[in-house]
């Protein structure tokens, strides 16, 4: 039987606290699932040309975000969009596209 003396335990910031609470909720709202939440919401379908997808052309769907905050991924959806990459671009109008493709 050996006792160890108290750990030095590094506590997670109450923001990573609270992300960490809602991953084991299931409530991630990391980019890279809001995806994936926003097209079981409002479905695989663009919110402006109506353009249905299906699995093989669904990579051209994407999320748009309304008040233009990828941070702010609400689990109801009421920040997501979903828009085909054509109207995506129209709605951005310039380059901003560039950089949500590229993953930011
Ligand atoms: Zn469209
Ligand atoms: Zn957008």
């Amino acid at each position: 039987m050996s006792s160890r003396g108290p750990r030095t335990v590094v506590l997670p910031s109450a923001e990573k606290a609270a992300a960490l609470v809602k991953q084991m909720r299931g409530e991630v709202d990391d980019n890279s699932n809001y995806r994936t939440k926003s097209l079981k919401i409002h479905g695989q379908v663009c919110a402006k040309c109506g353009r249905e997808f299906d699995q093989a052309s669904l990579n051209l769907l994407t999320v748009h975000h309304k008040d233009g905050n990828h941070h702010n991924n609400p689990p109801n959806g009421s920040n997501w969009e979903n828009l085909c990459v054509h109207c995506h671009e129209d709605e951005h109008s310039r380059g901003v596209l560039g950089e949500y493709l590229s993953g930011g």
